[in-house]
């Protein structure tokens, strides 16, 4: 498997160096010329194939100057190299193109990209930085470059420079980046909690908030300094957010607002808040922990016959793992073996999941540690 990976690369190489040569025939009408160029290049594949690539390299650089219309194939390889995982050989390639003082300045940005994501893959991000802030003067690379340096900066930790590219990226694509940007400032707002100061969190998840009005994080992190505070109202206010901003989070902010409620010695009120949000949302399953405030609040009794009839409206599988607890006490052996069976599925369907490459986990990670995606990781419905 792994040779006919490796003759696959080498067939596309050789297509791509033959139409280089075809193009660069076309252009060239000196026989002797295109002989002398034809006879090098196929050295240069020979020198490929037989794993010398160091030799390769050379051969293709000498073959480049002497016309840098067919730098595209060059920079092929470099890609091709950096992909096998041979970043070192990427290395070499580009910074000797770069090293040529015959190297065009149309060039010369794209050779620039090419070394900063060498560089980036390498994991020396200071000099990745470098390169992609020299790319950003030209006015045709710029998305590009930013896109790098965003990517650079959430690796360092970097929130800061991060929020500043991606506002520049939006502006320059005009592409709307409100979600990522107000996850950059949730992240920075996390930084200064751990530092201690919660008056900057606070300031930073509010500038989240208002970047995007739909950040859940953002209102999570503003409850919970409320109720640091012992501001229980308004902690509520932004738990209560949730339910607007993307209803399946709901099932995270419960013990917030429990928190909330219970300090405020109301948990009626929130019993009947979270009934009517179990019932009007079909994604979300609040049942067991309704069950739970009934039976604290009320009796038990009560707190069964909400269950069952919020079972027949509402199947779920937390909700027969309820009412076997509530019952553990009556049940049989047989009924015990089926307790442990489904605490078992629940197990393995608890989580979150990533809406958008299927990723699970048992923890939440605001970005996704598959496939990058901010926000994309979601509670697993019941
Ligand atoms: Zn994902």
């Amino acid at each position: 498997m792994e040779s006919f990976i490796q003759w696959h690369w080498v067939v596309l190489i050789l297509l791509g160096f033959i139409l280089g040569w075809l193009l660069a025939k076309r252009r060239n009408k000196k026989t002797r010329r295109q002989l002398r160029f034809s006879s090098d290049y196929f050295q240069g594949l020979n020198y490929l194939l037989n794993d010398e690539q160091d030799k390769a390299i050379e051969v293709f650089l000498q073959l480049v100057e002497s016309d840098w219309q067919t730098i595209d194939t060059h920079l092929t390889l470099g890609s091709i190299f950096r992909r096998k995982g041979e970043i070192d050989k990427a290395i070499k390639l580009h910074q000797s193109l770069l090293a040529r003082p015959s190297l065009p300045s149309e060039y010369k940005v794209r050779v620039l990209l090419e070394l900063g994501r060498d560089y980036q893959l390498a994991g020396w991000l200071d000099r990745a930085e470098g390169l992609f802030n020299e790319v950003l003067k030209d006015s045709d690379y710029t998305e590009e470059a930013l896109t790098h340096l965003m990517d650079i900066y959430q690796q360092e930790h970097e929130w800061e420079e991060a929020i500043t590219v991606a506002k520049r990226y939006q502006r320059a694509a005009k592409n709307n980046l409100k979600t990522v940007i107000a996850q950059f400032y949730c992240e920075l707002s996390d930084q200064e909690y751990s530092k201690g100061d919660l008056k900057e969190s606070e300031a930073l998840a509010v500038q989240g908030l208002s970047m995007d009005e739909n950040c859940v994080r953002a209102s999570i992190i503003l409850g919970k300094l409320a109720i640091q505070r012992g501001r229980y109202k308004k902690a509520i206010r932004f738990f209560k957010q949730v339910e607007f901003q993307d209803v399946v989070y709901l099932p995270l902010v419960v013990i917030h607002l429990i928190e909330c409620y219970k300090n405020q010695s109301n948990l009626r009120s929130l019993i009947s808040y979270l009934r009517s949000l179990d019932e009007k949302y079909d994604c979300v399953s609040l049942t067991p922990v309704i069950v739970d405030l009934i039976n604290e609040v009320y009796d038990t009794s009560s707190a069964i016959e909400y269950l069952s009839v919020q079972m027949k409206l509402k199947p779920s599988l937390d909700g027969i793992q309820k009412m076997l607890e509530i019952n553990l006490s009556s049940i049989d052996v047989q009924e015990n073996y089926i307790k442990e069976v489904i605490d078992q599925l629940m197990l393995d369907q608890s989580g979150y999941q990533c809406s958008k490459c299927g990723y699970t986990a048992k923890t939440l990670y605001w970005l996704c540690p598959s496939c990058h995606t901010w926000s994309g990781m979601k509670p697993r419905h019941q």
